[in-house]
C-alpha cells in the first residue's frame, strides 16, 4: 500500500540559517500577495481567471528587472506559494458551488492577503532534498541540523516535498514521504464505538475512557495574564515583541499537549500495542548501533514494525470503528460549549481516526448525524424524548438500566454495526 505520511521536527538553525529561512518565508508570503492581487486585476480587465502557472512565468520576468532581490532565495518558495494560491482559489470555488447547490451554508472565505504581524510563516521546497540522521539538506539552504536525531527516515520512501515554518521562535521542518508499506492485514477483534465528550475525550463501548486534557482550560488564567501583558506593552515597542513571543509560546505549548492526547487516544484506538518485549526482540535482530543517533533511529523502526497490521495481531485491532458524525461547527455555535468543544480537538480526532483506521485494516464507520445515540437505551432500545446535557447518568424508564451516559452513548453507537 502506498502511503503519504507526514514527519515534522524542529531545526537546530544558526543565525545565518535563521535569516535565510526568514528571507525565504517573506518571499513565499510576498508571492502569494502578489499573485493574490494580480489574479484580482487580470480578472477585472479580462473577465477571466488566470493560474499559478502564468502568474509564475511573469514572476520570474519580473526577477531579472523590478524584484531582484528574489534571485536570493530559492525558486520553489515563491512558485509552491503560487499553487497554495490556486489551492485557495480552487477551494473558494468549490465553497461557491456548494453554496449554490444549498449544500453549505458558511462563509465563502474570499482568499486573503497573509500578513507579516501573524507571525513569519512558513515555504515549501521541491527538488533535492536529502535526509541524514542528524541533518536534512534543502535547495539554496543547504544542511540543516536537527534537534531530533534519527526521526525523520533516511530510507524506505521517497521525499515529495519539505516545508520549513517558525512557531514561537522554533524553526521546524516538516517533510512528506510516499512510502510503499506492507497491506494491512484485514482486523478481526471486536467492535469499539467510541462517543466523544468534553468531560472525558472519548468514552469507549468497551469501557475504557481516554483522558481529555483540557489545554486550554488548565492555561486560560496564564493565557490571559499574557495577552493583557501585551496589550498594555507601547505599540512598535522592545518589550511589546517580547509580551508578543511569550503569549506566542503560550499558545504553542497548549496545542503541543492537545496534540499529544488526541495522537495517543487516536493511537490507542486503531494500533494494536506492541508489548516491551517485542520491541527488544526486534532491537536484538539488528547489528548494533554505531552511534546514539543510529540507535534512536533503530528503536524508532522496531516501534513502527511492531505496530505494523499483520496477521498475527489482527484479533486486537477492532474490525469496526463507531463514530458519531458530529457537527462539530453547529455544536461551536452554543457560546457555552464553543471553548470547551474547541479545546478537545473533535474534528482533528476524526481526521486522524480517518487515516489510522485505513492504514490499520479497519473500517470507519460513522453514525448519522440524527442517530439518537444519547437518547437511546442500550439494552433494551427505548428512546428518551429529551436527555439535558447535564444529565451525566442515563436512566432507563422502561427497562430500569442506570448506565453512564457516555458509555450508554458508546453502546449504542457499537450497536449500529450489528444492525
Ligand atoms: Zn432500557
Amino acid at each position: 500500500m502506498k502511503i503519504i505520511r507526514g514527519y515534522k521536527t524542529e531545526l537546530a538553525l544558526n543565525n545565518a540559517q535563521i535569516t535565510a529561512c526568514t528571507k525565504h518565508a517573506g518571499v513565499a508570503r510576498f508571492a502569494y500577495n502578489w499573485g493574490l492581487r494580480r489574479r484580482q486585476e487580470i480578472y477585472q480587465q479580462t473577465g477571466r481567471s488566470t493560474n499559478a502557472m502564468a502568474l509564475h512565468k511573469e514572476l520570474v520576468r519580473l526577477k531579472y528587472t523590478k524584484f531582484s532581490w528574489l534571485t536570493e532565495v530559492s525558486k520553489c518558495a515563491p512558485e509552491e506559494a503560487l499553487r497554495d494560491l490556486d489551492a485557495a482559489f480552487d477551494h473558494f470555488f468549490e465553497r461557491v458551488q456548494l453554496k449554490k447547490a444549498g449544500i453549505y451554508t458558511g462563509k465563502l472565505g474570499f482568499p486573503k492577503y497573509k500578513s507579516k504581524k501573524k507571525g513569519i510563516g512558513s515555504f515549501r521546497l521541491r527538488g533535492s532534498i536529502h535526509i541524514f540522521l542528524d541533518a536534512i539538506q534543502l535547495p539554496r539552504l543547504g544542511r540543516l541540523r536537527l534537534k531530533e536525531q534519527g526521526y525523520l527516515p533516511t530510507a524506505g520512501g521517497r521525499v515529495l516535498y519539505a516545508t520549513v515554518s517558525e512557531q514561537a521562535g522554533r524553526w521546524f521542518v516538516a517533510v512528506q514521504m510516499e512510502e510503499e508499506t506492507a497491506e494491512p492485514a484485514l482486523a478481526t477483534g471486536n467492535p469499539i464505538g467510541v462517543d466523544l465528550g468534553v468531560s472525558t475525550l472519548a468514552t469507549c463501548s468497551d469501557g475504557r475512557t481516554l483522558p481529555n486534557p483540557k489545554a486550554l482550560q488548565k492555561h486560560l488564567t496564564k493565557l490571559r495574564r499574557a495577552s493583557r501583558r501585551l496589550s498594555r506593552r507601547k505599540k512598535g515597542g522592545k518589550n511589546r515583541a517580547k509580551a508578543r513571543k511569550l503569549l506566542a509560546r503560550q499558545h504553542y505549548r497548549i496545542s503541543n499537549i492537545r496534540r499529544d492526547a488526541l495522537h495517543k487516544a487516536t493511537s490507542s484506538l486503531t494500533y494494536a500495542q506492541a508489548s516491551e518485549t517485542a520491541r527488544a526482540r526486534r532491537a536484538a535482530s539488528v547489528p548494533p548501533p554505531k552511534t546514539k543517533a543510529e540507535r534512536r533511529q533503530q528503536q524508532k523502526q522496531a516501534k513502527r514494525l511492531c505496530r505494523q497490521a499483520t496477521t498475527e495481531n489482527a484479533t486486537v485491532r477492532p474490525r469496526v470503528l463507531v463514530l458519531e458524525d458530529l457537527n462539530v461547527a453547529g455544536m461551536k455555535r452554543n457560546h457555552k460549549l464553543a471553548r470547551a468543544i474547541s479545546d478537545v480537538g473533535m474534528g482533528e480526532f476524526r481526521r486522524q481516526v480517518r487515516y489510522k483506521t485505513v492504514w490499520n485494516g479497519e473500517t470507519l464507520l460513522l453514525a448519522d448525524r440524527w442517530y439518537p445515540s444519547t437518547k437511546r437505551c442500550s439494552r433494551c432500545g427505548h428512546i428518551k424524548v429529551e436527555m439535558p446535557l447535564s444529565e451525566r447518568v442515563y436512566v432507563c424508564e422502561a427497562c430500569g438500566l442506570v448506565i453512564s451516559r457516555d458509555l450508554n452513548a458508546a453502546l449504542n453507537l457499537v450497536a449500529l454495526v450489528w444492525c
